[in-house]
């Protein structure tokens, strides 16, 4: 059925870079024989899922929606994609994304955007928009999508959708094609927080294979999502978040949910966290150093694409990988490596990259001393609803801006959940609530978001 609709309408949202019809297929009928054979299945067994095209998958293309790596063909799986093949779950194909999941729209992806079913002249949001889309068009029930500074959450606040991204090391980032590996975390985009909560529980847990995998068992979000209770919580509105820049519908919107969460017996306070508003200019600091280290490993020698300089008869090394480069990486993964070798270079690295670290531990600090007083936190996702395609293309500035109340929780390692709030009056598009807990309590986003629901 999923594989018919997607037949049907990805000609239109462009969810998918890769559609793996013959794999998912007899991976649905694996289940199908074992089930009938009376084996002992996952709930999720036979329940198919789209993967973000950042995750390695053995045997499927995996781009990063990058031409870098066109043609490319990981031989191994991201843990992740082993878990989810271990609990039976059929992989439809790959989803399409901002270049290196560096963007707000999936404008930047090399293939071309993905776009909202809700109004398909408009954006679903990015990195992951190609995973949140498939899951708002029904291309898909389930999707992976991976959040370096909110490109899972804000994209499920654009297209109605619910989308978490996991406490830092709670997910394994092994396979995980790295943008910023002290920001990057996986996690579910699904339309229910239940989905979500039994998706996390597939994908989540220890990793031997990533050195900053936390070693403890899964948060109980299973356990959470289905009490749904939040009576007696205390709920921290957080004050720098919400206010001026954010589009009326979606202020309104977002004041609602928190009364139903008054209505449903929690305590609601204002909570100050003053150093939010540096978070942005750090973000863009810390992200492009860390991507300009991640990303130098695209050297035409190793994977993907390999161009050779025009007109050199006997081409260095050098040469080759400076054409390569050139041709394979889009504008915003120049701009961001631009940035990035600048702010670590010798003269500069303390006055950018090292001051961007020390604004780093003042928002941590911010959140802890936040999280002492409430049990959760809770804002708008995104300043506005879905733009239209096109509308931010020409001003980087705008764009990374979508991300100023989602990018926090990345760079203090917190989890962090979006769930629609409805769609605001003045446009009938969806908005987006976004809940954060303290570092591996996740739980408490789903028992917050599954009473909202
Ligand atoms: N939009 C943000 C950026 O461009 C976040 C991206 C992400 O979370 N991968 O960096």
């Amino acid at each position: 059925a999923h594989l018919d609709r997607i037949a049907a309408v990805d000609g239109a949202v462009h969810a998918f870079l890769h559609v793996d019809t013959d794999g998912a297929l007899a991976a649905a009928k694996d289940i199908d024989q074992r089930r009938a054979a009376g084996e002992d299945l996952h709930v999720l067994a036979g329940v198919p899922i789209a993967v973000k095209d950042v995750m390695a998958t053995k045997g499927l293309p995996t781009t990063a929606g990058s031409k870098i790596l066109e043609g490319w063909v990981p031989p191994y799986d991201a843990t992740l994609v082993s878990k989810l093949k271990a609990a039976g779950m059929p992989i439809l194909g790959k989803t399409n994304m901002d270049e290196f999941a560096m963007g707000s729209s999936t404008e930047h992806s090399a293939y071309g955007p993905s776009r909202n079913p809700w109004d398909l002249e408009r954006i679903p949001g990015g990195s992951g928009g190609g995973s949140s889309a498939a899951v708002a068009a029904f291309e898909a029930p389930l999707a992976i999508g991976t959040d370096t500074g909110g490109s899972i959450r804000q994209p499920a606040a654009v297209t109605g959708t619910v989308g978490t991204k996991p406490t830092y090391g709670g997910v394994s980032r092994y396979g995980l094609i790295a943008l910023a590996s002290s920001l990057d975390q996986a996690g579910p985009c699904t339309r229910t927080v239940l989905d979500a909560a039994l998706l996390h529980s597939v994908i989540g847990g220890h990793d031997p294979m990533d050195s900053t995998s936390i070693d403890a068992p899964v948060p109980p979000v299973l356990e959470a999502a289905r009490r749904a209770d939040v009576k007696g919580m205390r709920i921290g509105v957080v004050k720098e978040l919400g206010g001026e820049g954010y589009q009326a519908g979606v202020r309104q919107r977002f004041e609602e949910s928190v009364q139903l969460l008054v209505d449903a017996g929690a305590e609601v306070v204002e909570v100050s966290c003053p150093h939010f508003e540096y978070a942005l200019a750090a973000y863009y600091l810390i992200l492009p150093s860390e991507a300009s280290s991640n990303l130098a490993k695209f050297d035409a020698m190793r994977y993907g694409l390999r161009v050779l300089p025009e007109g050199v008869d006997d081409p260095s090394a050098e040469q080759v990988m400076a054409a390569t480069r050139e041709a394979g990486f889009g504008d915003e993964v120049k701009r961001r490596i631009i940035l990035g070798t600048y702010a670590l270079s010798s003269g500069y690295y303390d006055a950018y990259y090292g001051q961007a670290q020390k604004v780093r531990t003042l928002i941590s600090r911010d959140f802890a001393a936040a999280f002492e007083k409430v049990d959760v936190l809770v804002s708008p996702t995104a300043p506005t609803t879905a733009f239209k395609i096109g509308e931010k293309l020409e001003d980087p500035m705008a764009m990374y801006l979508n991300d100023i109340a989602t990018i926090p929780a990345n760079l203090a390692g917190v989890p962090g959940m979006s769930l629609p709030s409805g769609l605001a009056p003045e446009d009938g598009l969806p908005t987006g609530i976004q809940i954060l807990a303290p570092a591996t309590k996740d739980e408490r986003l789903y028992g917050v978001g599954a009473a909202l629901e």
